[in-house]
């Protein structure tokens, strides 16, 4: 009996994210990867306009990055954090409390972003019911967010497309804001908010936390949103007392143009759940900060403990890395970095949205999105090769077709990926025609 081939293999008994044991999804196979570029099996070599995931911002097999992972494996990779601590834990936590508004100083390390977002659900219905306010337990989130898949992450995920249908039973039922509209501040209409401030308005006894992805919903569908609606809805939760939430697990460490999006309203979430490029995209690692007056608000009842302690908490080996990450962000021009592929994505995608496929075309920071007036769904046996045959890996979803390369990426190499959507959006045209 010959062995089965590693994607023979993989068919049979993997899963992968959203993917069906009885029609298993097209695959391709890494064997390395270094700078922007990932080296398929067949000794192809791809730019990766996806960062894994938007977590990979200064490429793979960085130096550094390298650099510290190894040296913290031959100290320790891994110790339990109850009752122990370590300098990359200590270490991570002092950059992430300097680098992050000066309200911000208390840190929960979490093992993902989704556990992440559960740790601030926690913390926002334990701080009330410290306070007495047991019905403080709901929260409000947006149509078109995307917080995670865990139960409770999934519960504040846009009820249509966020999986609500299949568990409806088990999950916490939430409220739900439109999602914003307002693409820049000039633009501001008082409408753009009126929902949001009736629904807080009528259920803020019930409301433990607004949470929000601030000025992008990324996963939900790539829509950007203007800085002054965070700005009002600041003031909407601090009028009638309740948290807010932001979730900055793909906006954070400047994927906007801001180092956090938060920076760009000139306000600060109460608590703020970071992930994605923390440890650039080396391993799982994410953090839960919040105000003091939200960790002391928790530790005001009798026991006072935030309920929460995954295994691997604080894992040296991450924190390492992610300090490490952390260093080369700060340590770079990253601002020029990102602009210079604002700017480039503008220039090079914006032709597109005269073409009759394309519904609309968007550039914010790091992020170029493509949305189309069709779902690529029925095309997606096909289109995965069709990508890797343009040099590229790109994962379009639904309707949309982006991209969120590493900040590293050459000028050379970002226009290998507009001209690969382009390409997209032309063979996906033909194939619609005929
Ligand atoms: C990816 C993401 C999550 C979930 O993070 P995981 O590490 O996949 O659990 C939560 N919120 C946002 C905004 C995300 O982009």
């Amino acid at each position: 009996m010959t062995e089965l081939s590693n994607l023979q293999f993989d068919a049979q008994h993997l899963w992968h994210p959203y993917s069906s044991v009885k029609n298993p999804p097209l695959l391709h196979e890494v064997i390395s990867a270094e700078g922007v570029y990932l080296t398929l099996d067949d000794g192809r070599k791809i730019i990766d306009g996806m960062s894994s995931w938007w977590s990979a911002i200064h490429g793979y097999a960085h130096p550094r990055l390298n650099a510290a992972a190894k040296a913290q494996l031959d100290q320790m990779s891994h110790v339990m954090f109850g009752g122990l601590t370590h300098d990359p834990a200590v270490s991570l936590a002092r950059r992430l409390i300097a680098m992050t508004d000066a309200s911000l100083q208390h840190v929960f390390l979490a093992d993902s972003g989704s556990v992440s977002v559960e740790v601030a659900i926690k913390m926002a219905i334990q701080y009330w019911f410290a306070q007495g306010k047991t019905d403080k337990q709901q929260l409000l989130s947006l149509r078109g967010g995307y917080h995670g898949d865990t139960f409770g992450a999934m519960a504040v995920c846009d009820p249509v497309n966020g999986m609500h249908s299949h568990f409806a039973k088990v999950l916490p039922q939430h409220l739900f804001a439109p999602t914003p509209t307002c693409r820049e501040d000039a633009h501001w209409q008082d409408s753009d908010i009126a929902a949001m401030r009736s629904l807080i308005e009528a259920n803020h006894h019930q409301l433990a936390a607004v949470i929000v992805e601030p000025l992008v919903q990324g996963a939900g569908g790539m829509r950007f949103y203007c800085p002054q609606y965070l700005r009002e809805l600041r003031s909407l939760c601090d009028q009638h007392n309740v948290l807010l939430i932001f979730d900055e697990i793909a906006t954070g460490f400047g994927r906007t143009g801001h180092l956090f999006a938060y920076e760009a309203a000139g306000i600060v979430p109460d608590i703020l759940c970071l992930g994605k490029a923390l440890t650039g995209g080396y391993m799982t690692l994410a953090a839960t900060l919040c105000q003091s007056k939200v960790a002391e608000g928790i530790a005001a009842d009798g026991q006072g403990i935030l309920m929460h302690g995954p295994t691997f908490m604080g894992n040296p080996l991450a924190c390492r890395v992610a300090c490490e990450s952390i260093d080369i962000l700060l340590e770079s021009n990253w601002q020029q970095q990102v602009l210079s592929i604002e700017h480039q994505l503008n220039t090079e995608l914006s032709d597109l949205s005269a073409h009759s496929l394309v519904k609309d075309v968007r550039v914010k920071g790091a992020i170029g999105v493509v949305e189309l007036t069709i779902s690529v769904e029925p095309f997606m046996a096909w289109l995965p090769a069709f990508i890797v045959e343009q040099g590229v890996w790109i994962r379009p979803f639904g309707a949309l077709i982006y991209i969120m390369p590493p900040y590293i990426i050459s000028t050379e190499q970002l226009s290998q990926l507009t001209m690969a959507i382009k390409a997209i959006v032309n063979k996906v045209s033909e194939s619609v025609k005929s």
